[in-house]
């Protein structure tokens, strides 16, 4: 089948496509975690105290006996085998940031020929995968190969079904034969135990006794595009790469706003239910979903968990789509930017901590401005973004992400914190030494008294700031779509680990006296300092704009990087470094492992983008472009041969444009051979920007032709059918 004719028979099959049918639905008591070995299931299944031992490990972290894993370890068993499941599996997150697993038959074959079934607490424990493939950026040569993964009780094991039976899941950890981590759970669970160890001394300092151990919380919200199966097919840049490397635009994109909150298409909604009923399973919280701005554009979001089950949960959930998203005949897009001009996709995650004893720590309550332990934390993480923004900005650096920060759409490359107007007020008055905050934030009437009114919210939203605080959380928006959320709430959780050591140190000297009035006076100074010193971080205006990118940089000395290549080097920087090393979160060799793991992801994406499209550009749009170029010339001669008068602008045009194209094609070809490079920094510098351009240089003819060339030639399905056809 030609191009066009291929193209013609997707839509064809596209529009004659029945509903994928899923059955009658069950209710959600029905199903919610009815495949996840719960505290519930542990609680019927588990000796008393093998079962409070395992449920304070859960709660609070605390370490595990041997002995209860080897019940924990039967019981999982049982549980599982009677869930139709023959196999089990260590699941860990490896350095690319997807999920890794490895799967072992529970079956034990004896002398006398009968298989038994085997499971015990040390299989549990302990996995071994040949992981010399899982990259380690060094850490680990392949002639000592030796990884290890280990059960992380504190995410709660699940079963995974195929048609064809089900799995056993253990969500485990990943390090090497010398102890370091390979892997994103580690670091998130270490950043936590960093945070918890600092906040729990600020608590102390300020008069709380009775402090419960502190957890960090993760609600990400995903986005994501559906693109009928039958057109990603035959875009083989969708199917390497997750991105369209070539489309002109489509006549009608986004400007309508339609898209965004409107009716979900049938065919989607089934999708997205089947999806949820797959989640509630799990165990994941699904709680919102609508359709995002772009059209074909989605978003779904959990409600939230503590952060390193949250990490977990996210991972599976992208599985989930992907998976249920092809049964319905969609590809499931998690690039950041599959379609240019319109909206790309992120993840936004928001982020808090607490305990049970103090609650939500970035909750302002009615009373922000007496609420010291809100107004602590708060200062902790205005110092932390401030100090740490460029880190915060690496750990969301990829090539994917390069098209949405620093491009109008998405948060900019520039770090800065959103408070809200009643919040900045207090942190303003607490820098100016007057704290008299008008604390009310009223209520909505409409003066319609059918409407009852309601309490508006302490300040509006700020779509346009990278990290905005939102009510009772931290709103971290440039994390990519297609990311672990690991990574960021590793940093996030171990910046302000770092601003409440610091603090507690402050308040040793600040506070004079055990009187209520002495610590708030000590508080009020401590964060009088942090605005003093690390205010210019705090931004409630268009992020956006113009005049931001220039303030930003040149009046408060923020950084702005927009691309990997700027980005990635900030892992090396001094301070940051010192910072994973004093808080224990990462050695400087597992941080070194991150940079050289990501930087060559980054340059192995933007290699197969390259090459891909030089072998489009010469192998699909070439042959169409001449083809149609030679019939539009015979035309022209056919028509000079009869004397007729016959514009021939757009034969030229087209030839110009192929010509353009295949010169261009030629030098990025010649580019992508280059490999003098002095450092593997002047390498991303050289992809970011020579190549980066060269190939928008080759997509701007390709587009050009796209508009050009007959539409029964053109091979590749175009922005309007794959976007709006479902
Ligand atoms: P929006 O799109 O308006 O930002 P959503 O309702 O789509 O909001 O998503 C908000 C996310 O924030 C949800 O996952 C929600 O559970 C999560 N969330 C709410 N409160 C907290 C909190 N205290 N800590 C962390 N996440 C939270
Ligand atoms: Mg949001």
């Amino acid at each position: 089948m030609s191009g066009s004719n291929a193209r013609e028979q997707a839509i064809f099959e596209i529009t004659n496509r029945e509903v994928t049918q899923v059955g009658k639905r069950k209710t959600l008591d029905q199903i919610w975690a009815s495949d996840v070995f719960t505290l519930t299931r542990m609680e019927e299944a588990l000796s008393k105290k093998a079962y409070k031992a395992m449920k304070n490990t859960m709660e609070t972290g605390a370490p595990l006996d041997p002995q209860v894993a080897d019940s924990v370890a039967a019981a999982m068993k049982a549980w599982a085998i009677s869930k139709g499941a023959n196999y089990f599996s260590h699941i860990f997150y490896p350095l690319t940031g997807f999920t890794a697993e490895k799967h072992d038959g529970f079956i034990l074959s004896e002398s006398n020929g009968k298989a038994i079934s085997e499971f015990s607490g040390g299989l549990l424990i302990q996995g071994e995968p040949d992981g010399s493939s899982f990259p380690n950026g060094g850490i680990r040569q392949t002639n000592a190969a030796r990884g290890y993964t280990a059960w992380d009780p504190t995410s709660p094991a699940y079963i995974l079904k195929t048609r064809n039976g089900a799995t056993l899941c253990i969500p485990s950890i990943f390090i090497s034969w010398t102890g370091e981590s390979m892997d994103k759970k580690v670091p998130l669970l270490r950043s936590n135990a960093a945070m918890n160890a600092a906040a729990t001394k600020v608590l102390k300092k300020v008069g709380e006794r009775n402090v419960a151990p502190l957890n960090s919380s993760c609600g990400a919200e995903q986005e994501y595009f559906l693109v009928d199966e039958n057109f990603a097919s035959l875009r083989p840049d969708l199917l390497l790469t997750g991105r369209t490397l070539f489309g002109a635009p489509s006549a009608k994109g986004q400007e309508f706003d339609d898209h965004y909150f409107g009716a979900i298409a049938d065919r989607v909604l089934i999708f997205m239910q089947e999806v949820e009923d797959k989640l509630y399973r799990l165990g994941i919280p699904a709680k919102t979903r609508h359709n995002e701005v772009a059209p074909g554009q989605f978003e779904i979001a959990p409600y939230y968990e503590a952060a390193n089950v949250a990490a977990d949960h996210q991972q599976m959930l992208m599985t989930v789509l992907k998976n249920t998203a092809k049964r319905h005949g969609f590809a499931c897009l998690f690039h950041e930017k599959p379609f240019a001009g319109i909206n790309g996709s992120g993840k936004h995650v928001n982020w808090s901590v607490g305990n049970s004893t103090q609650g939500n720590l970035l909750d302002p309550g009615d009373k922000p401005s007496e609420n010291l332990n809100f107004l602590l934390f708060c200062g902790a993480v205005i110092r932390g973004v401030h100090l740490y923004g460029p880190l915060l900005r690496a750990v969301v650096a990829s090539a994917g992400n390069d098209h949405r920060l620093g491009a109008n759409e998405a948060p900019p490359a520039i770090l800065s914190v959103y408070l809200g107007s009643q919040i900045e007020q207090i942190f303003n008055q607490i820098t100016d030494g007057k704290l008299d905050c008008t604390e009310d934030s009223g209520m909505m009437d409409l003066g319609l008294s059918q409407i009852i009114p309601f309490v508006k919210d302490a300040g509006d939203r700020n779509r346009t700031s990278p990290f905005a605080f939102t009510g009772n959380r931290f709103e971290f928006r440039a994390v990519g779509s297609e990311q672990s959320v690991a990574g960021s709430l590793t940093a996030m959780n171990t910046m302000l680990a770092d601003s409440l050591n610091w603090m507690a140190d402050e308040l040793d000297t600040a506070i004079e006296g055990k009187s209520n009035a002495a610590i708030r006076a000590g508080v009020i100074k401590v964060l009088k300092k942090v605005m003093k010193e690390h205010g210019a971080v705090v931004f409630g205006g268009d992020g956006y704009s113009a005049e931001w990118h220039k303030e930003a940089v040149e009046k408060r000395g923020l950084a702005n990087l927009p691309t990997t290549a700027d980005a990635l080097p900030k892992l090396r920087d001094k301070d940051v470094v010192h910072l994973f090393e004093s808080t224990g979160v990462l050695s400087p060799v597992e941080l070194e492992a991150r940079f050289e793991v990501d930087a060559e992801i980054y340059l192995l994406k933007i290699a197969v983008e390259s090459k891909l499209v030089i072998s489009i550009a010469t192998k699909t749009i070439y042959p169409v472009a001449t083809a149609y170029l030679s019939e539009l010339a015979q035309t022209a001669s056919a028509a000079a041969e009869l004397g007729v008068d016959f514009d021939t602008s757009l034969a030229q045009n087209i030839a110009a444009n192929i010509d353009g194209m295949m010169k261009s094609v030629a030098k990025l070809k010649k580019e992508i051979t280059k490999d003098s490079f002095k450092s593997v920094e002047e390498h991303m510098q050289f992809c970011a920007g020579d190549i980066r351009s060269l190939m928008e240089k080759v997509r701007g003819y390709v587009d050009a032709l796209e508009a050009e060339v007959a539409d029964e030639f053109w091979p590749l399905p175009t922005y309007q059918e794959m976007l709006f056809i479902k």
